[in-house]
């Protein structure tokens, strides 16, 4: 539950303005603080019980989480709604396939070889899977730490999954620099794990037989400075695992209940046998708050439509999807190449670019800022005219690139011709297709009437 500026201020010094915080009194730096834009290390007379305390009531709902390193780190938690629509998610669930220390070198390559390499070029992001969660099932140790030394030697984020604490921090020792996170932590190992955890804190998931059962877990490991968890309610049944992460977000957000405020990591893989429903429950648990999604398996027909939910879900609603404002190359333009422009929606540039490139003649796309609007949509809200999209262009420095000084537009805005050449003097302004689906038969022939 977040905390009020007014509570804030009472445990704020007050004393009279002295404003070196950088706000004219007590109360200004307090509401800013309540909504996030100042830090509590500008106030420098905070005792150190009220720092901590204000720390303590200012953190996320939720923990983020962080597993690996470097470009390969999964970052989850610190969400701050329980629907989307109040405002946005903003840590995408991690996806990770399971890999049994009992399956076949063969099958563990494959495996390893699919969250390698199945990406997806997606409206210039690149979709894809990031974890490998490596089960200890064979009950022969070395086996495991085999398994764990050659996922280790991929870029991969790990989750190491294994009953015997011995082996789970055995595991652990031979890939630690990268960040793995270590399932399970239950009632029955943490006075073992403990320790250890202490030692050298790590990312843990941990498993209770229902939520209550949770609570003093993660408030034992808080209390010995572990506070990176992820959570696993035990469900076993797709309407349980609904209900549980719901109470989980629940509590966490709604009630600022802090023994439940961390991220959930979800197993599809042991909850069902069928690999299609399997795919199905993964798509549920990604809408259902789930933080770390593990799978028995997935090729790139299931594997792609979970990375697009994924992406849809945790696309803020409030700004359009959008490209820098700019002009781009496609192919390798000469100075006789055409040149277009469309809006910065990025549907309508991955749209619009991908035609032109389909046609395979080299071409400068500019891209007007329309705040992520399409073509049409972009003008009727003024951000598409004539003298907007001159001044883009004089900026762009396009108009050094080519010799004929002529520039297409999209037919849908064809009434913007003649204000556009005002606009932009020395320029031609050409009416091109409505849609892009003509840039296929208009720009070949196009091309050619530039070079005569
Ligand atoms: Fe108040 Fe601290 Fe800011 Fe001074 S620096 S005005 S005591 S909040």
């Amino acid at each position: 539950m977040p905390i009020s500026g007014s509570e804030i201020v009472k445990m704020l010094p007050g004393r009279k303005p002295c404003k070196d915080c950088g706000f004219p009194t007590c109360f200004a730096f307090a509401m800013k603080l309540a909504t996030g834009g100042t830090s509590l290390d500008k106030c420098p007379y905070l005792t150190a019980e009220a720092k901590a305390k204000l720390e303590d009531l200012l953190a996320p709902a939720i923990k983020l989480v962080t597993i690996a390193t470097g470009d390969n780190k999964v970052q989850v938690g610190n969400e701050e709604v329980i629907y989307r629509h109040e405002k946005t998610y903003l840590h995408p669930p991690g996806i990770a396939i399971l890999i049994s220390d009992k399956e076949e070198e063969a099958q563990i390559n494959e495996k390893i070889r699919k969250v390698e390499e199945l990406h997806f070029p997606w409206v210039g992001l690149t979709l894809k899977a990031e974890l490998l969660a490596l089960q200890f099932a064979s009950g022969d140790k070395n086996r495991f730490l085999a398994l764990v030394k050659k996922a280790a030697a991929t870029n991969l984020g790990l989750v190491l999954i294994a009953e015997d604490v011995e082996a789970l921090f055995a595991a652990r020792e031979l890939c630690a620099d990268k960040r793995p996170l270590l399932y399970p932590i239950t009632k029955d190992n943490i006075e073992q794990a403990l320790p250890k955890l202490k030692a050298q804190p790590t990312p843990v998931g941990v498993r209770g037989e229902g939520i209550e059962e949770l609570i003093p877990l993660t408030m034992k490991l808080k209390a010995a400075g572990v506070d990176e968890a992820v959570l696993d309610p035990g469900s076993k049944t797709m309407l349980e695992a609904i209900r549980d992460q719901t109470f989980i977000r629940r509590a966490a957000i709604k009630q600022g209940f802090r023994p439940l405020g961390y991220p959930t990591i979800a197993f599809p893989c042991f909850m069902v046998q069928d690999g299609l429903k399997e795919i199905l429950a993964a798509s549920m648990f990604i809408t259902k708050f789930a933080a770390i999604i593990v799978l028995s398996d997935f090729d790139q027909y299931s594997l792609l439509p979970l990375l697009v939910q994924r992406l849809n879900i945790y696309t803020d609603p409030r700004f359009p999807m959008a490209v820098e404002e700019k002009y781009y190359e496609i192919g390798t333009p000469n100075e006789e190449a055409p040149v277009l422009i469309t809006s910065n929606w990025a549907l309508t540039y991955f749209i619009v670019s991908s035609a032109i490139e389909a046609t395979k003649i080299p071409a400068y796309l500019c891209v007007k800022d329309t705040e992520g609007l399409g073509v049409l949509t972009g003008w009727a809200a003024g951000k598409f005219t004539g003298d907007q999209i001159a001044s883009m262009i004089k900026k762009s420095g396009i108009g050094d690139k080519v010799k004929n000084k002529k520039i297409v537009i999209p037919g849908k805005v064809a009434r913007i011709k003649g204000e556009l050449e005002d606009a932009l003097p020395g320029w031609e302004v050409v009416i091109g297709p409505r849609e892009a689906a003509g840039i296929g038969a208009f720009l070949p022939e196009y091309a050619k009437s530039l070079r005569k």
